[in-house]
């Protein structure tokens, strides 16, 4: 008699096809479309549109342009071994061109995006790793002969949407470093009239960027974004509202030094530089390596990656956020999160944490 599996098999559709091609179960299938519900802060009721999206949706085209990078996000990507079936759904979209991944090089690897533009026209998704430079007409960065803002204005321009994936494609990152040697900008701002998601990071979290193709497959766009083009569902809020570290913070209980005993202890790195409080992220909650960690529980400080220019706007990375005179030491850090937070329109959470705050600050002062 034959099993579930072996009907869905023969009936899969879709990019689900490719799924039990791989022999992955309904049921793991089935978990980790509940797992993407989540990861897009949606009830567990989605799980079932997201898995008759995956199994009827056409298998979408994408392309992935690397412009100045360190083909971290590439890595990030090829590294997604697990959650295995996240590692799959990226697979079973059509990846027409990545030239770092591709077999065919040259001339004919640069025919294959060709041919993309040319008969997939505004039905492709162009994803974008690497900051574009300006400079001397865009010099400091060309494929094929041809400069980078030359080939994102056409790609992404006759794209159906783009992504920028990890910090150099959203704001420039490490390139645009001062003093931006290149003119290295992000894709949104080098293409004013293109609608670019950003996901953010360095590099982006991958669970972020398959939970945006589940997305793109179960509601046929993209999701919500902030001020600064990034999903709400990622970047909604603050890693320091999520952190497991928070209790010691609010308790006033600070690492001093590296392998000092409160660091031994698991207490807060916010003495240590850690930017937790005033980036947007769900490293907390997503973490890495399935769901194995993040730089926080591994012992080290958030250095802020996840917003925008962060490489001059987060360093020194192991100085303490400045400390406004007049007030608390968690006052300040909210204070900083809380302005952060309207920029993003999420800043409920950063005000009320602030006034607990305050409130145990006078108690203890009053006891004093
Ligand atoms: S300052 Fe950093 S380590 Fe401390 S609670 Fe906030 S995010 Fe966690």
């Amino acid at each position: 008699m034959r099993d579930e599996d072996e009907i869905v098999r023969e009936s899969a559709g879709g990019p689900y096809r490719q799924i039990v091609a791989r022999g992955v179960s309904r049921r793991d299938f089935l978990k980790f479309c509940s797992a993407m519900a989540a990861v897009l802060g949606l009830s567990g009721t989605f799980a079932g549109k997201i898995a008759e999206a995956i199994e009827k949706a056409e298998r979408p085209i994408l392309v992935w342009l690397e412009f100045q990078d360190c083909a971290g996000n590439t890595e990030a990507l090829l590294r997604a071994t697990k959650p295995t079936i996240a590692e799959i759904v990226l697979d079973v979209l059509s990846v027409d061109y990545h030239e770092t991944i591709m077999a065919p090089a040259g001339k004919q690897a640069e025919k294959s995006l060709e041919d993309v533009v040319k008969n997939h026209k505004g039905k492709y998704i162009a994803c974008v790793e690497g900051s574009i430079p300006l400079k001397d007409n865009g010099v400091y960065c060309c494929v094929g002969g041809r400069s980078a803002i030359d080939i994102a204005k056409e790609v992404c321009g006759n794209a159906l949407a783009t992504i920028a994936v990890g910090t150099c494609a959203t704001s420039g990152g490490i390139p645009a470093a001062a003093p931006n040697p290149t003119g290295a900008i992000g894709v949104k701002q080098a293409l004013p009239n293109v609608t670019v998601l950003n996901l953010t990071g360095c590099p982006m979290n991958v669970e972020n960027l398959t939970a945006t193709v589940v997305h793109f497959l179960t509601f046929g766009g993209l999701p919500a974004t902030d001020s600064i083009g990034r999903p709400l569902f990622a970047y909604g809020e603050r890693i320091h509202d999520h952190c497991e570290r928070r209790a010691h913070y609010d308790a006033g209980q600070f690492v001093k030094q590296w392998g000092d005993e409160g660091h031994r202890q698991g207490w807060c790195l916010y003495e240590m530089g850690c930017k937790g409080p005033e980036t947007f992220g769900n490293c907390p909650v997503v973490k890495y390596n399935e769901g194995t960690s993040w730089p926080v529980q591994a012992g080290h400080g958030c250095i802020g990656c996840f917003q925008p220019e962060f490489w001059d706007k987060m360093t020194p990375f192991y100085r303490r956020l400045p400390k406004v005179p007049g007030f608390g030491v968690e006052v300040t850090a909210d204070k900083i999160g809380a302005g952060v937070a309207a920029v993003a329109a999420v800043g409920v959470a950063a005000h009320r944490i602030a006034r607990a705050i305050r409130g145990k600050q006078d108690k203890k002062e009053d006891t004093e």
